[in-house]
């Protein structure tokens, strides 16, 4: 008889953890119970939850111990595992980057040639080199690469960068980047269909929250005879919403924007006479 439940493997400390657990409780998934543990049960919807170390993830999603995980793109790239990316969820944005000592000079990859090289990716690095035509040793460490120039076990690394400030604290400066990551969900592709039906729901939902973070409500009051130039700045989901006002000659405007666009609609807005403009968070979304 297989589980009833949906099981997801989330990491169990480190940078995705946040993430994963803000992600389900924003698609209404209650894990109250239980964060501290290893394993869980949300208490709203037939979910269980395994606690663990990111790298161990899409092994167990494969060997289907959990059959769908939360895990950054740089490890299943560097695992090589039989598992699908299902939705890229838009945390735990980084890049995987060759650095090497900020005084060194650098023309193109081509000047690894026969350097060492340390990094927690071998399989990526190798690959990436071998793309390059490029032969260079690779040394593997787990943690702490940043520190390998500096004692002399590389001349160069590859390690994962967001702001950039680790390297610039180690001395450092990036010359290349191999990949962006972010992080992502997978599953196997061997799911039972009352299952495969429950990871459809979570999509669902976690597409709704995906979309509601990229845009936002915003409420606004115009004289009407400016109605026309205002509308055609708000496309909304379908068109805005037009409301009077208590005060005549004036009307209310609701409308939702894409954060990209945002500030621009905004002075637009602005010097078409909106005035009393309100910018709204928005929850959840279905189109
Ligand atoms: P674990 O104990 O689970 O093995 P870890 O130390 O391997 O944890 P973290 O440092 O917590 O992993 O990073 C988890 C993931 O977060 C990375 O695989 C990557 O996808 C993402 N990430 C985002 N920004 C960064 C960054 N600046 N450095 C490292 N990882 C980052
Ligand atoms: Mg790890």
């Amino acid at each position: 008889m297989p589980s009833q439940k949906l099981k997801i493997a989330i990491q169990k400390s480190g940078r995705l953890h946040d993430d994963s657990i803000k992600l389900l409780q924003e698609c209404g998934i209650d894990l109250q119970n239980g964060l501290n543990k290893l394993k869980t049960e949300a208490s709203n919807f037939p979910l269980e939850v395994y606690f663990l170390r990111d790298d161990d993830i899409p092994q167990y999603v494969e060997d289907e111990v959990a059959d769908v995980g939360i895990v950054g793109e740089n490890v299943i790239l560097e695992k090589e595992k039989q598992v699908q990316v299902v939705e890229q969820l838009g945390f735990g944005k980084c890049r995987l980057s060759i650095a090497i000592p900020k005084d060194q000079e650098y023309q193109s990859i081509h000047d690894l040639h026969g350097k060492r090289v340390a990094t927690s990716y071998p399989h990526i690095v190798a690959q990436y080199l071998a793309s390059q035509q490029v032969k260079a040793e690779i040394h593997e460490i787990s943690g702490s690469v940043e520190i390998a120039p500096s004692i002399g076990l590389a001349d160069a690394i590859c390690d994962l960068v967001s702001s950039g400030s680790t390297l610039f604290m180690n001395g450092l400066r990036e010359v290349e980047t191999i990949l962006h990551s972010q992080a992502v969900l997978i599953s196997h592709n061997r799911l039972h269909a009352y299952t495969s039906q429950l990871l459809e729901q979570l999509r669902f939902r976690i597409q709704a929250v995906k979309k509601a973070r990229h845009n936002k409500y915003i409420l606004l009051n115009a004289p009407n005879d400016k109605l026309p130039e205002i509308i055609k700045l708000l496309p909304g989901m379908k068109s805005p919403t037009i409301l009077p006002l208590a005060e005549s000659g004036w009307s209310s405007v609701h409308s939702v924007v894409n954060e990209n666009d945002f500030w621009d609609i905004i002075e637009s807005l602005k010097k078409h006479g909106a005035q009393g403009i309100l910018v709204v968070p928005i929850e959840k979304m279905i189109i």
